[in-house]
Order: C-alpha cells, then sequence, then structure tokens
C-alpha cells in the first residue's frame, strides 16, 4: 500500500460532510478547518485528465471555462454521481484540510451520508473516502449528524424532527434514542430554487443569468412567503436573449417569492409527510420540541415563518445551520458517547 511509507506522520481523525454544494472537513480537536464548494475543475490536455483547480477557486470558473477545462459538481442529490472525480477531489480536499505536504494517515474517517442512500451508493462514498487515504471509514446518517450539530437531544426519549436543505435534497428525521425513527428525504434543496429564479427570469425578462447570479438573487431577496406590495428589489445582469448583448434587469421580491413557491411548497409537502407519518409518542413530543432547520436552505428568508404556519408548530434554526452536519459528525469522533450513532461503512 502507498501510504506505508507516510506511517510516521502524525495521524488525522477526520469528518467529512461531503455536501452536493459544500464540502466541509472537521480535524479532532481542532474544528472545521476546511469549507468549500464541491466543485473541482480538470483540464485536459493531450487526452490526458487533471486536476486544474479545486474548491472556491474551481467555483469561479463554473460557467466560464474554456473547451480543455471542465468545471463541475460530482455530487448530485447529496450522492456521488461521478466517482473517478469524486475521488480525486475528496483527496485534494483532505490534503489541504490537513496540510499540503503531509499525506492523510487518519485513523478513522467519519462520513455523512443521506438516510435514504442506497447500498451502492454508499459504497461509492466509501471508496471514495478510503482511496482518499483513510485507514478506517464509518459513516452517520446525515440527519443525526445534523442534530447532533444542532443541539438536538438526541441521546434521549425525546422526539426531536431535524429539517435538512441542502443543495440537492431536502431530509426530514425524526430522531430519539440515538436512532432515527422516520426518515424521508425530498429531491428539493437550494439548487431547485436557483432553477426557479433562472427559469422565471428568462421567462418573464427575456434575460439568461448565470447559476451564481440566481443563487445571489435567492439570496439577497429570496423568501418564501409573499412579501406586501413588491417588497425589495434588486439589479441582475445577463444576457438578452433578444438581442444578445449583455443587459441588466430589476428583479422584485414579490416575483421572486412567486417563482420560489414550487420549490417551497415541495418542502413543506416533505415535512407534513414526515408528519404524518410520527409515532404518535414522537409526535407529541414534536409539540415543545418542534422543529429545527439545518443546511444552506434554512437560510431562505421566512421559510421558519412559512413551515410554522403549515405545521402549527415551532420552528427554529441552527445556529449555525450551513456547518452543523460537520460539526455533529465531528463531535462524535470528539466525544465517545455519540459512538453509537456510527456504523461501519
Ligand atoms: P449541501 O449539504 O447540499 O452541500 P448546504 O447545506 O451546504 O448544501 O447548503 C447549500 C445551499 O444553501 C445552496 O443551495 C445555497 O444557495 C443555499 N444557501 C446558502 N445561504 C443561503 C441564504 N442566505 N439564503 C438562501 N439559501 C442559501
Ligand atoms: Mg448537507
Amino acid at each position: 500500500m502507498k501510504f506505508s511509507r507516510f506511517l510516521s506522520l502524525t495521524k488525522h481523525d477526520l469528518a467529512i460532510d461531503l455536501g452536493t454544494v459544500n464540502t466541509l472537513i472537521h480535524v479532532r480537536d481542532r474544528g472545521i478547518v476546511f469549507n468549500e464548494p464541491s466543485v473541482i475543475a480538470m483540464e485536459t490536455v493531450d487526452g490526458l485528465r487533471t486536476v486544474r483547480a479545486i474548491g472556491n477557486e474551481a467555483r469561479l470558473m463554473l460557467g466560464k471555462t474554456p473547451d480543455s477545462i471542465q468545471a463541475m459538481r460530482p455530487l448530485r442529490d447529496g450522492v456521488i454521481a461521478d466517482i473517478d472525480v469524486a475521488e480525486q477531489m475528496i483527496k485534494h480536499f483532505i490534503r489541504k484540510a490537513v496540510g499540503a505536504n503531509r499525506l492523510p494517515m487518519s485513523n478513522r474517517i467519519v462520513v455523512g451520508v443521506p438516510s435514504g442512500a442506497t447500498a451502492v451508493e454508499r459504497r461509492a462514498i466509501r471508496d471514495a473516502v478510503s482511496n482518499a487515504g483513510a485507514a478506517q471509514v464509518l459513516l452517520i446518517d446525515e440527519p443525526m449528524a445534523a442534530a447532533i450539530g444542532a443541539g438536538l437531544p438526541v441521546m434521549e426519549p425525546i422526539g426531536a424532527m431535524v429539517v435538512d436543505i441542502g443543495g440537492g435534497t431536502t431530509e426530514v428525521a425524526v430522531l430519539s434514542l440515538q436512532g432515527i425513527a422516520y426518515s424521508g428525504s425530498a429531491r428539493v434543496g437550494g439548487d431547485k430554487m436557483d432553477d426557479a429564479i433562472f427559469s422565471h427570469i428568462r421567462r418573464n425578462h427575456n434575460l439568461m443569468i448565470g447559476e451564481i447570479s440566481a443563487e445571489r438573487v435567492k439570496m439577497e431577496i429570496g423568501r418564501a412567503t409573499m412579501p406586501e406590495g413588491k417588497g425589495g428589489s434588486l439589479t441582475v445582469k445577463g444576457r438578452d436573449l433578444v438581442n444578445g448583448r449583455p443587459s441588466e434587469i430589476e428583479v422584485t421580491e414579490r416575483e421572486i417569492a412567486e417563482a420560489l413557491r414550487e420549490p417551497v411548497g415541495q418542502i413543506i409537502n416533505a415535512v407534513m409527510r414526515a408528519l404524518e407519518q410520527t409515532p404518535p409518542e414522537l409526535s407529541a413530543d414534536m409539540i415543545d420540541e418542534g422543529i429545527t432547520l439545518t443546511g444552506g436552505g434554512a437560510l431562505l428568508g421566512r421559510l421558519d415563518e412559512a413551515l410554522a404556519e403549515a405545521t402549527g408548530l415551532p420552528v427554529r434554526i441552527a445556529e449555525d445551520p450551513l456547518v452543523c452536519v460537520a460539526m455533529g459528525a465531528g463531535r462524535t469522533i470528539d466525544d465517545p458517547t455519540y459512538a453509537g450513532v456510527l456504523f461501519p461503512a
């Protein structure tokens, strides 16, 4: 095994949140040391494919690369879509997280997996991480990690609902006593919101915008409920579909809320479905414990209000929703009381 000669180097225990949009790496006793977009740019020269950029740098290339370079997101719906590329990306991320000139010789790497991931998808994640340099790979259900990271009482016999809204999926889970009493996943998240904004602007303003611009509109004026009147507005730049020239338009909060109605409705439906299927004893706990939102999508304006309105339950956004999964997975390494929530890959 080619790593054996590095055995004398420092050992690391890592926890990885391999998200569709962002990857975070937590190192034992050090906390989160890496947090960058799950993007890799590969360059092909004379038929040979090499890694040109990763993370933040690669994201800036999305939609702007010449033919020889391909900037891509190798994960889809939270699982690996392109195994070779994903492996390269993970390898580079780990290297960057633990220091460029030290190859990782982790004893253990804990990785979050969507609770609905199939056996094949789990194996792909395990293989990619173990090929990237892990001696042992352990898995944790992402909703469990998110709940621990959000400070929910997952070791107690109290039902707690966590809704993790990522780029590709929304995971809804009810947890109690270290276990998952219900889990469901819907293929809706931040990406679908961006797509909805992109389509709306193309259709109604004849303007083609890039995915980064669509995401910016969502973050700045996107909301899950209708504002009174038109609400605020924002200038967006893109290419005019009629004359082909660069152009800019103004979009209002109201029209964006309208465009977001469908993906937001799908998130609400996923939560309602989960509530309907929660065992009654745990259901009763929800009245006091309410619903906790994690993942970047939790930050969509007024999504907490929309969910509270639809469910009649208290809804809170976790303190730092984008880092909950990584924090929770990391805590299982730092604190042995959580060992029971990990399972071998
Ligand atoms: P994943 O786990 O799939 O990598 P994350 O939990 O990292 O996803 O969340 C990324 C998603 O959150 C992206 O779609 C991003 O646009 C969205 N997001 C981040 N911040 C905000 C915000 N302030 N408002 C709305 N969406 C946001
Ligand atoms: Mg996630």
